[in-house]
């Protein structure tokens, strides 16, 4: 058995050398691919249930690679993780979509995810503070996706990390909700503004009964918190009723729109406002 850096201990075989290889292959793309402009952030709207209009754009990285094609950032964000990279990748993300965000109406907020060996990092709160004082982005515009694993150790680092942002008008989102360990406690330990529900529990056939009573238990939560619920993966029109039934606030998915570069964001909040 073979320690593989990190926390699990595996068992050594041909396709994990076959990974390990592609692992370091991508890494050193990764380095190239900042400087060669082949990286790019999406973006995709969440949506208001009430009145259908956009509140929130999250930014999602995405890697047109010359020869491999579009690569999900599941494939690629834990390379850099593994690498410390993600230092250097998580703040051109924040310092690219705060620029894009900069552009749009003020009430229409921006969404960041960073990985948890990003906030740990020394430093951390400067790379976000300093990306939105270049973009000239208000603090109260940006809104950071964290999910439970920062959690598994509740570092110092951590809790700094919230607490000075926070303190400058940055919002949080604990996002993927539901898939982790309980995070009750953190959601009480922290100023979360906003809980997003793993797209897990609507995706499927339909929404269950045990499913839209948990939904509808979250909701009535963030309704007495004073926090937005939003519902992840909605792809179907039954979907959109049946969280809005249950009480969440605002909605995501495919069913409103993909991830689109900027110019297309861009252009879905000008159609808002003709209409
Ligand atoms: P996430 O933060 O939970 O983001 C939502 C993912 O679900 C995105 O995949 C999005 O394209 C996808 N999605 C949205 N609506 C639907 C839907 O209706 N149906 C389905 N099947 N999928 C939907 P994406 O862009 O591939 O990102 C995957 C994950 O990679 C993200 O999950 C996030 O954890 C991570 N990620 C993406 N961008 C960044 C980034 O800039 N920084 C960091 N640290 N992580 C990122
Ligand atoms: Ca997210
Ligand atoms: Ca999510
Ligand atoms: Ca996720």
């Amino acid at each position: 058995a073979k320690v593989n850096g990190r926390k699990q201990t595996q068992f050594y075989d041909a396709s994990m050398s076959r990974d390990l290889a592609r692992k370091r292959e991508i890494e050193a793309e990764l380095r190239a691919a900042i400087l060669k402009d082949e990286l790019s952030i999406f973006f995709q709207p969440i949506v208001d249930l009430k009145t259908g209009r956009i509140r929130t754009f999250e930014a999602l990285v995405r890697w047109f690679h010359p020869e491999k094609g579009e690569l999900r950032p599941d494939e690629f964000i834990p390379v850099a993780e593994d690498s410390g990279l993600i230092v250097t990748l998580g703040n051109w993300i924040t310092a690219q979509a705060a620029k894009a965000a900069a552009q749009w109406p003020e009430e229409v907020t921006l969404a960041v995810n960073l990985s948890p060996l990003q906030i740990k990092a020394p430093g951390a709160s400067l790379g976000v503070l300093n990306a939105l004082r270049e973009a000239q982005l208000p603090p109260e515009r940006l809104e950071l996706e964290v999910t439970e694993s920062l959690f598994l150790d509740d570092s110092e680092a951590t809790e700094l990390f919230i607490n000075e942002l926070a303190a400058k008008g940055v919002r949080f989102a604990m996002d993927d909700f539901g898939t982790g360990y309980s995070s009750l406690g953190y959601i009480n330990k922290y100023p979360f503004s906003k809980i997003k529900v793993d797209r897990s529990f609507v995706s499927g056939p339909d929404v269950s009964k045990k499913t839209e009573a948990i939904i509808r238990a979250v909701a009535e939560m963030g309704a007495q918190l004073d926090m937005d619920i939003v519902a992840e993966g909605l792809e179907k029109i039954e979907q959109v009723k049946a969280v809005r039934e249950a009480g969440c606030t605002l909605g995501q998915g495919y069913y409103f729109s993909r991830a689109v570069p900027d110019y297309l964001a861009a252009m879905l909040l000008a159609q808002e406002r003709e209409s």
